[in-house]
């Protein structure tokens, strides 16, 4: 018999069609032309041992050093093998589906005018506060499956359904809970200030007096602090005092900015030292330069780690010292039946450092496939199949700040991989409404198989 000879590891892949390796961008987002660059290996193989990439290059190399002893062997011939998706912006936790609100609109309603009629968000508010937090697990749960099977590795979840204090931490929980238990990496926001709740309809201010109070108490159980800034939710100045208090507190920053009107975010946003600022269908082209400004001021540094992520952004007043990444969101639009979609290809001319994510929650965008928006991303925003990876991959990862981490296929990194059953990476965003994942491996561990979910990471 023949001796089995090579470095010992735990799974090996070999003989991909296409490796999409999206390396050499943990240390800043792809802007402009690097977007299309996919580190694309032909005849690829990689090799995990526990959670981490060990060695990703050509197919001979890597079975000749580690195939021999590896626990696993996948032969993945004929099929393209790439970086999970991370979806940089969710609303994953809510109770109650909004089917009327969707046939309202079909019937002509405006989705500002069904929220001003106490409908929209604040009706999920309704459902999402008597749920209990076992029920809303259970209901998260079932999303967030659909999200793992369709590719999703990553995924950052918002509060914002609870609009008082102990139902945003009751939601905060629920991610918590879910970030323990099921295989995708969640990234937990707070976004109290999502919506004015209908108890302080007279008293906005009164309201983002109470955000602000919560913020001690939420600092533990988040990463990110957000602010709608829109008419009907937040202005300018509540979003500015919210974040800031955030920020003074440890909390790394979003912005949700321009959906329906552009009331400055960008500015603010940059100021602040956002990680990333969502949205963006109505925004400047001025705003758009500065953006591209603050992305390139950057280039080269070293990003502190995602914990520290936050205080990097100087004190008040400073200059722009990390990256704001813009995180788009084609599905919004396109569900809302809008002819008026963010300028990507003037953003990614311009240099601004792009991702793209779903929005996924029950009003606005009820999907949460990254790859149907892959396709949105191409279509409505102008983007070509390779920036669209890049923006679902390493550019995503950057929007959460955690790119030293995720988002490309990388010795050292997490071995977060797909497989798709496509012979090439074109086919992922042109043959659209089909689920291509065939495998999905998160930290090492093959958590979907055929199509199939294998398991959970614990009792949820
Ligand atoms: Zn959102």
């Amino acid at each position: 018999m023949k001796k089995k000879t090579g470095k010992q590891c735990d799974l090996v892949i070999l003989n991909t069609s296409e490796l999409l390796t999206l390396a050499g961008a943990s240390h800043g987002p792809r802007t402009g032309r690097e977007m299309r660059e996919l580190g694309l290996i032909r005849d690829g193989g990689l090799a995990i041992e526990g959670c981490e990439f060990v060695a990703v290059g050509p197919s001979r190399e890597i079975e000749s050093k580690y195939a021999g002893k590896a626990k696993r062997v996948i032969d993945a011939s004929g099929k393209v093998v790439m970086p999970g998706f991370i979806d940089p912006h969710t609303h994953a936790v809510f109770a109650g589906w909004r089917d009327k609100e969707w046939v309202m609109r079909l019937e002509g309603k405006e989705y500002l005018d069904i929220l001003k009629s106490g409908g929209g968000i604040l009706e999920t508010v309704r459902a999402t506060r008597a749920a209990s937090q076992e029920e809303l697990v259970t209901i998260t749960k079932k999303h967030l499956d659909t999200m793992l099977l369709h590719g999703t590795t990553t995924a950052e979840v918002k509060s914002g359904y609870g609009l008082d204090f102990e139902n945003e931490i009751k939601i905060l929980k629920v991610i918590e809970a879910l970030g323990e238990g099921h295989p995708i990496r969640l990234i937990p926001t707070f976004l109290g200030a999502h919506a004015v709740p209908a108890g302080y309809k007279d008293d906005p201010e009164g309201y983002v007096e109470a955000v602000m109070g919560w913020l001690p108490e939420v600092k533990p159980l988040a990463r990110f602090c957000d602010v709608f800034l829109e008419e009907g939710a937040f202005n300018l100045a509540q979003a500015e005092r919210i974040l800031a208090r955030a920020r003074g507190l440890g909390l790394a920053l979003k912005l949700h900015a321009g959906e329906f009107k552009d009331l400055g975010g960008v500015r603010l946003a940059l100021r602040l030292g956002a990680t990333s600022v969502d949205h963006l269908d109505y925004v400047s082209e001025g705003d758009m330069v500065e953006m591209a400004r603050g992305g390139k001021k950057v280039q080269g540094f070293n990003p502190p780690k995602a914990e520290k992520v936050q205080s990097a952004s100087g004190g008040k007043g400073s200059k722009v010292q990390g990256v704001t990444v813009a995180v788009l969101l084609p599905g919004v639009p396109f569900f809302l039946g809008r002819q008026r979609y963010a300028s990507a290809r003037v953003m990614i001319d311009l240099g601004v450092p792009v991702a793209i994510g779903t929005d996924f929650n029950p009003g606005t965008c009820p999907t949460p496939n990254m790859q149907l928006i892959m396709t949105l991303a191409c279509l409505e925003l102008g983007m070509t199949p390779e920036e669209a990876i890049s923006a679902a991959t390493i550019n995503a990862a950057h929007a959460l700040g955690y790119a030293h981490r995720v988002g490309s296929l990388e010795a050292g990194k997490r071995a977060d991989v797909l497989i798709l059953d496509v012979p090439t990476y074109t086919r992922l965003t042109y043959q659209f409404g089909v689920n291509h994942v065939e495998t999905v491996i998160k930290t090492g561990k093959v958590m979907v198989e055929g199509k199939r979910q294998m398991s959970y990471l614990a009792k949820i």
